[in-house]
C-alpha cells in the first residue's frame, strides 16, 4: 500500500496522513462505554432511544458494529478492548473491569449479556466478567452458541454442532 500511494497516488497518501494524523489526536475512549469516540460520550451512550437497563458486553469496538449492523439490541454496551489472557500480561485491570463493575453499579443496569467470543479467551473472560457481576446482583447471560442462520448440518463444523445440542431449548 506504501509503494503504491508513494508512486501513483501522493495527495492521497497526504489525505491518509492527514486522517491518521486527526484520529489519533482527537479520538479517545468514551467514558461509559469505553468504546472510540470523538466526545468525552458517545453518542450511542448519550442516546435516549436506547435501553439502559441492558449492558453488552464486547471485546473490541468491531464487535460493537457488528452487534449494530445486526439491528437486534437495544441497549447499551461496553468495550473490553480484548479478552483476559494472562500469558500475554493481559489481566482484569487491562481490559478495564474496575471500570465496567462501577458501569454496571450504576443502578439502572439491570442485566449484562456476555457476547465476547467463543475463544479460550473470550470464554474464560466472560466466566470471570459473569463471577464479577453476579456478585454486585446484576443478572448475566451469555449470548448463545449454534448452527448459522440458513447453516446445513452436513456442513458445520462437530463442534459447532455439538455446542448446539448441549444448548437446545424447547420449543
Ligand atoms: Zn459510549
Amino acid at each position: 500500500m506504501a509503494y503504491h500511494l508513494l508512486q501513483r497516488d501522493k495527495p492521497g497518501a497526504q489525505r491518509l496522513g492527514d486522517a491518521l494524523r486527526l484520529a489519533l489526536e482527537r479520538i479517545r475512549h468514551c467514558e461509559k462505554c469505553n468504546s472510540y469516540a470523538e466526545e468525552a460520550v458517545c453518542a450511542l451512550c448519550r442516546s435516549s432511544r436506547r435501553d439502559g437497563t441492558l449492558l453488552c458486553v464486547v471485546e473490541t469496538p468491531a464487535d460493537l458494529l457488528m452487534m449494530e449492523q445486526a439491528q437486534c439490541y437495544q441497549g447499551l454496551y461496553f468495550v473490553l478492548m480484548g479478552a483476559l489472557s494472562p500469558l500475554d500480561g493481559v489481566g482484569p485491570r487491562e481490559i478495564h473491569l474496575d471500570r465496567l463493575a462501577r458501569r454496571a453499579a450504576d443502578g439502572v443496569v439491570r442485566e449484562a449479556i456476555l457476547a465476547t467470543n467463543f475463544t479460550v479467551e473470550g470464554e474464560a473472560t466472560a466466566h470471570y466478567i459473569g463471577e464479577l457481576l453476579r456478585a454486585q446482583g446484576i443478572r448475566v447471560s451469555r449470548i448463545a452458541r449454534g448452527l448459522p442462520v440458513g447453516g446445513e448440518l452436513e456442513h458445520v463444523d462437530s463442534g459447532t454442532l455439538a455446542q448446539a445440542v448441549l444448548e437446545r431449548r424447547n420449543i
